[in-house]
């Protein structure tokens, strides 16, 4: 058999040889859907579990790494280990135990020395390994040169002492060993594998022919391999997230809201932006609000994800689309994960039109039941143009007259079923305009991955006159006792400080607990010449919203708070803010976090106690831009625990891992627009085989990876 891969690692193009290597004839299916058989209930319970039901599933289980076969010379007593060898002469043995099968017992021998092996309960080995077999067995040394094998397979190879062996992703049951042997016996049957990728495709990204991949993998070349697999299950997930956004684009509707005005009128949206807004949009803010507002003018449902760093400004470009869906005669909905966010939501919008043109009006859980039942009175009849609200927003009795656009903030927050119960209240059944908010900054290698059906939208640039922020790390009783002073200087300037107390995993209990003998100490000691609020969870919202209201309107001077305030906060007086415990908090909630400062035109302090070899807080110390915090927060932490993704659709992938294979993503992306652009349906000739991988993998890969 030609062990050599076509193609693999080299660096070169493939040449026209190498491209039509593959066997004249189309692919066989039947022979990779066959079922392997691996002998004995218990390995057939662990093939079963390890997913291994076809002659394809089998062969593209590659090995995960090799491992080292020892010579017999080399072997230590009590251990666990490999070695290949030949068979000498081999022989059966009754054991004397009613009931009990007779041992098999072997002698054989590699060049080091000679081995005497012991097979147990199956006497059937005599005949498959007779004299002169090369085999690779695993199991434990006795001492004395004797070996109990735990797995065995055959081998062609001459691998000698010292070699490798493939070591496969094992199951109860079912060896790496015995796995081994059941891809030997059907490794022929990748040279009939169908390669889904179109040869042009290949050759520009030089990844090897299918065959030759999964040849490749099995012989020891691992990583060629295990990135020709990641690229096809990138590319599918690329393809249908691609295809389902140009599906959206052009076959669904959404109402369409132009910027619409009779002949003489002036457009409400402009006329907001340049009569009514108490400041001037940034460079990034006014291209965010045209390219929304031509979305929405189309008659396609928008799709768009804005993400922008805390207080770059995203309120107001969501309430430019809400305006143009007023004068449009339709509704408008911003829906934000808590309470807190959506009161400060209603805050900053009625801010940010100071002339009311529009009607708008907040509903939470904790709204009043006869003002809630005016609020749904008037959003059926259509009177209120623009609501804010929690959960609160999608029960079921909430219905709408005529909306049209949606704003669900902070949207990795909300489950899948509790964005799109929104989408359901739409107007006349056809899809709203949907856009998605984001703070927590997402590397792009994420983005394309959980949010590749959306538009992305950037706002990096922050509002003018804002002062950077400068993070120290502190720790001690000396770094303390500076703090405090630190903080009292800027009180006594007239600013105001947030102190954020330890977070608690274990319980919301706990971390109000601590907030409260925290702000008892503090209010009593540190700052007894100021005035000191606490806000923490368990708080009634009432008494919640009352310690916002004083510290936004400056009678409190001082904010002791538990992570209640990481997001939508908005003090622009406030400047300091001292953070416990840092250590505790991920890199994306602090930089959260520390957006509550710096929003003002007052140089701002973040001081961070922690201890200072932490990676993460010399990262969050050096940088202030949440998307290279972003970036590094992935380095640090790899891709499962990234908050802001879609998660579960991150740990779905079988070949491809990130960050690692950011850069096969970005060529899978690539891919699949050129495809798709030379052929949306996926119909030419040579995309059938493709298409055809597609929906054998929708079952598996695809469901998994893409919430519906
Ligand atoms: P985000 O939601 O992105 O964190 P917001 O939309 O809440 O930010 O805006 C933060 C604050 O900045 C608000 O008080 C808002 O009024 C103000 N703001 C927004 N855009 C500008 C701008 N272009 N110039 C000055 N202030 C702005
Ligand atoms: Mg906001």
């Amino acid at each position: 058999m030609d062990k050599s891969p076509r193609g693999l690692g080299d660096g070169a193009p493939l040449n026209h040889e190498q491209l039509i290597g593959a066997p004249l004839r189309w692919p066989s299916e039947k022979a990779l859907a066959q079922r392997p058989k691996f002998g004995g209930r218990k390995a057939e319970e662990g093939a079963e579990h390890l997913g291994l039901t076809t002659v394809g599933a089998l062969l593209e289980h590659l090995p995960r790494d090799r491992r080292e076969a020892r010579t017999v010379a080399a072997l230590v007593p009590g251990e666990q280990a490999t070695v290949v060898v030949e068979v000498r002469s081999i022989s059966s043995r009754p054991v004397r135990r009613r009931g009990m099968r007779p041992l098999v017992e072997a002698l054989v021998f590699d060049e080091t020395g000679p081995l005497q092996v012991t097979f147990f309960n199956q006497p059937w080995l005599v005949k498959k390994y007779p004299p002169g077999t090369r085999l690779v067995l695993h199991g434990s040394y006795e001492a004395r040169n004797r070996f109990r094998v735990s797995s065995h397979a055959p081998t062609a190879d001459e691998i000698g002492a010292g070699d490798d062996v493939a070591h496969y992703p094992a199951a109860d049951g079912l060896s790496s060993t015995q796995i081994l042997a059941v891809v030997r016996e059907h490794l022929d049957a990748a040279r009939l594998a169908p390669d889904p990728l179109p040869g042009r495709l290949r050759a520009r990204h030089r990844l090897p022919d299918m065959p030759s991949a999964l040849l490749a993998g099995h012989a020891g070349q691992l990583e060629p391999a295990r990135q020709r697999l990641a690229f096809d299950e990138l590319l599918y997930v690329q393809l249908d997230l691609l295809r389902r956004r140009a599906r959206r684009a052009e076959e669904v509707k959404a109402p369409q809201l132009p910027e619409a005005v009779a002949a003489g009128e002036v457009d409400l949206v402009n006329e907001w932006i340049t009569q009514q807004l108490p400041f001037e949009l940034t460079g990034d803010q006014e291209r965010a609000v045209a390219v929304v507002l031509g979305d929405i003018a189309r008659g396609h449902p928008m799709q768009r994800l804005l993400m922008g760093e805390v207080g770059s400004g995203k309120t107001v470009v969501a309430l430019a689309a809400m305006l143009r869906a007023v004068a449009n005669g339709y509704q408008a909905a911003l829906m934000a994960p808590t309470e807190t966010l959506a009161n400060q939501h209603f805050a900053t919008l009625a801010e940010l039109m100071p002339g009311r043109a529009v009607p708008i009006a907040l509903l939470t859980g904790s709204t009043p039941a006869a003002r809630r039942r005016d609020l749904l009175g008037k959003l059926d009849s259509g009177e209120l143009g623009i609501i804010v609200g929690t959960h609160a927003l999608i029960e079921d009795d909430v219905l709408f007259k005529r909306l049209a656009v949606v704003v669900v903030d902070e949207q990795h927050r909300f489950g899948v079923r509790q964005r799109t119960a929104l989408d359901a209240k739409a107007a006349g059944g056809a899809a709203p305009h949907v856009l998605h908010m984001t703070a927590t900054p997402i590397p792009r290698t994420l983005a394309l991955l959980g949010y590749g059906d959306l538009d992305v939208t950037e706002l990096r640039e922050l509002p003018k006159g804002r002062q950077p922020i400068a993070t120290h790390l502190a720790s001690g009783e000396r770094d303390r006792a500076r703090a405090y002073e630190r903080i009292r200087e800027e009180l006594r300037e007239g600013r105001q400080a947030y102190v954020v107390c330890p977070l608690v995993e274990e319980s919301e209990a706990l971390a109000a607990r601590a907030a409260s003998a925290e702000y008892e100490r503090l209010s009593a000691d540190e700052f007894a010449d100021f005035s000191v609020a606490l806000i923490h969870g368990q708080m009634p919202s009432a008494q919640k919203a009352e310690a916002m209201r004083s510290f936004k309107a400056g009678e409190v001077d001082v904010l002791v708070a538990t992570t209640v305030i990481e997001v939508g906060v908005d003090v622009p007086n406030a400047t300091v803010m001292l953070i416990e415990n840092a250590e505790r908090y991920g890199l994306s909630q602090l930089h959260q976090l520390r957006g509550r400062i710096g929003r003002g035109e007052h140089a701002s302090v973040c001081i961070c106690f922690g201890p200072k070899e932490s990676e993460r807080l010399a990262a969050f110390s050096t940088w202030n831009d949440g998307f290279k915090l972003a970036e590094v927060d992935l380095q640090i932490r790899g891709e499962g625990e990234l908050t802001g993704t879609r998660q579960s659709g991150m740990a779905a992938f079988r070949f491809a891992s990130m960050p690692e294979d950011g850069e096969l993503l970005e060529r899978a992306r690539l891919s699949a627009r050129d495809i798709l652009e030379a052929d949306p349906e996926l119909k030419l000739a040579e995309h059938v085989p493709l298409r055809e991988a597609m929906e054998r993998a929708r079952g598996s890969l695809l469901a998994a990876t893409i919430p519906a």
